[in-house]
């Protein structure tokens, strides 16, 4: 009988490999780069036609190859980066499978030229993963690799690539993630011969070069109010930047990880970098970042995706932990929620500014300290507006008292919550009437209720007696906070390990009825700036709006500027 079982080709076990690395020309170009990178090239040139699908060159100024090298390179399981499987634990390299020119070769037409420093040069022709020509070649040190006519064999494969313009997209974010995460390299983009990428390493520590090459790669925008985050623990190693809290994005659009200097996908590390920004940030909202990671290679496994887009994490709660920690100690240098700076018809920045050294204040700090709340030195009460306080000191400080309240009274809450926190009985109890649903969330979380600064009793049906509530709230508030209560427990039905998220949201409702004052002394808002300062967190209410604001002179003398310029002036 006929065998029907066979052995593929090399040829089609290498264009089913293609399948799985190249997906598209960005992923030869993700490739290629990262061997540039490998061969540690300084300068690397990208050029594309048709969006990478009629050409892809890529020239690198790296260590090159030797003929031999050259040879072999195309063919699969080449590699030059691993020798034995144990070898996979300890990958520093970006490549490692040896899979990705034999992929590229078996579906284009490709050249290759290359040199050693100071050697004779070699060219391969390459159709179909086959050498049909070899030849010499006087050129610099350095390997140029052009790749034509990309899936022309793979007709199926080419017929789902998209438009040339999408694909060109594709390109320059690649190039992009490849330049943030190599910001010591130089790299060129030129797409349909326009110069799209052009960048220009600086000397500097690594932190000063992923500065300049935000800067240069995502705009002034992106790192306009920044904080510098610098994180270094054992082996561990983060360094990078923090939008401020003040230009979160509803999406995470603007998040940049990478791992060991590789982008990454890793969903749990970008979550604990906005744990670490906790209530600096409205919900729903996802902060920007570029952070980067150095972690031992034994805790991470980089072979697990095709084109290691993924890692897996060994200890991922310990890496989360110690990334929320970083970036809770970068933040705390923000002491004001922004500066507003005015400068030729700029819209306003918002800044950073650090007014000398702060204590540390992981921990909440107690709130109603006996001690003295005076100002600091240099510091002078311009007066209360409404409900807010001016303050001067170098720049005008104007602080949101509403949400300074608002933010006190939550962190004392949270601090005191289920051990020392104060009640007030009423003289006359009174009753709630609630609807069924609000009335089974209250019975179910009566108890950590209570823990706020209420005691209630069930009575009958849909109801209960308030005997007591936090004395910082009217009495009149008192049914509306419950039902606000109820629906925000409403989040919790099914979840399991809700209890620290629980206690925030409660307090946070109770805390945000105290935003209701709106009237206060000079003595009372000067006490609550001191004591504000103290907080945990004191530029953002619990909410994440700012609770203060420094308006530079430049800023103050434009809006009169600006008056100037635009404004009609009308006699009277
Ligand atoms: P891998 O990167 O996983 O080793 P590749 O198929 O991408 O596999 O590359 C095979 C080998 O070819 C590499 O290990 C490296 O030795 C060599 N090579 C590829 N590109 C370059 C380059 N630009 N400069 C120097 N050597 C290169
Ligand atoms: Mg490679």
């Amino acid at each position: 009988m006929q065998p029907i079982i066979h052995l593929l080709s090399d040829e089609t076990i290498n264009q089913i490999a293609a399948g799985e690395v190249i997906e598209s020309p960005a992923s030869v170009i993700k490739e290629l780069i990262e061997n540039a990178l490998d061969a540690e090239a300084k300068k690397i040139t990208i050029e594309i036609l048709g969006g990478g699908l009629k050409m892809i060159r890529i020239q690198d100024d790296g260590k090159g190859m030797h003929r031999e090298d050259a040879l072999l390179c195309i063919k699969r399981h080449a590699t030059s980066k691993i020798r034995e499987a144990q070898d996979l634990f300890h990958v520093l390299t970006k490549g490692f499978r040896g899979e990705a020119l034999a992929a590229i070769a078996s579906i284009s037409q490709m050249t290759i030229s290359t040199a050693l420093e100071g050697e004779v040069g070699t060219v391969l022709e390459i159709e179909r993963g086959e050498i049909l020509k070899i030849s010499r070649q006087a050129r610099g040190r350095g390997t140029t690799i052009e790749v034509n006519s990309l899936f022309y064999n793979v007709p199926a494969r080419k017929k789902f690539q998209k438009s040339g313009a999408a694909l060109s997209a594709e390109i320059f974010r690649i190039v992009t993630l490849m330049a943030l995460s190599h910001p010591e390299v130089n790299f060129e983009l030129i797409s349909n011969r326009n110069k799209t990428i052009q960048t220009c390493a600086k000397e500097g520590s690594f932190q000063e070069k992923i500065h300049y090459r935000s800067e240069e790669m995502l705009g002034k925008d992106f790192i306009g109010g920044s904080l510098p985050l610098a994180f270094e623990e054992g082996p561990l190693r983060f360094y990078g930047l923090l939008g401020a809290p003040s230009n979160c994005r509803t999406n995470k659009m603007g998040q940049y990880l990478f791992i060991n200097r590789r982008a990454v996908h890793c969903p749990p590390l970008a979550e604990a970098i906005g744990t670490g920004y906790a209530t600096r940030m409205e919900e729903k909202k996802y902060p920007i970042f570029l952070l980067h990671l150095s972690i031992p290679t034994d805790l991470i496994d980089v072979n697990v995706h095709p084109q290691k887009l993924q890692v897996r994490l060994r200890k991922e709660d310990f890496l989360r932990e110690k990334i929320a920690l970083a970036t809770q100690l970068a933040l705390q240098k923000q002491e004001v929620s922004f500066f507003l700076k005015v400068k030729e018809g700029v819209s306003f920045t918002p800044m950073h500014v650090e007014w000398g050294a702060l204590p540390h204040r992981l921990q909440e700090s107690p709130l109603l300290v006996e001690q003295d709340l005076s100002l600091e030195s240099g510091e002078e009460v311009v007066g209360v507006y409404r409900h807010f306080l001016f303050v001067h000191r170098d720049h005008l400080l104007v602080v949101d008292l509403k949400a300074a309240r608002f933010r006190l009274l939550f962190e004392d809450l949270l601090k005191k919550m289920g051990s020392s926190i104060e009640k007030q009985g009423l003289l006359i109890p009174f009753i709630v009437h609630l609807t069924p649903i609000e009335t089974a969330m209250i019975l179910t979380h009566q108890e950590t209720i209570e823990e706020c600064g209420f005691t209630l009793r069930p009575i009958g049906k849909d109801a209960f007696m308030v005997e007591a509530i936090p004395p910082f709230i009217e009495e009149s508030d008192t049914k509306f906070i419950l039902t606000d209560m109820a629906h925000a427990l409403q989040d919790f039905i099914g979840k399991l390990d809700y209890k620290e998220e629980r206690r925030k949201k409660l307090a946070m409702t109770v805390a945000g009825f105290a935003r209701a004052k709106s009237l206060f002394t000079k003595e009372e808002a000067k006490q609550l700036f001191g004591q504000l300062r103290k907080c945990a967190i004191s530029t953002h209410c619990p909410k994440g709006h700012p609770t203060m604001v420094l308006l530079s002179d430049d800023a103050i003398q434009d809006f009169f500027r600006a008056d100037q310029k635009t404004a009609t002036v009308s006699s009277c």
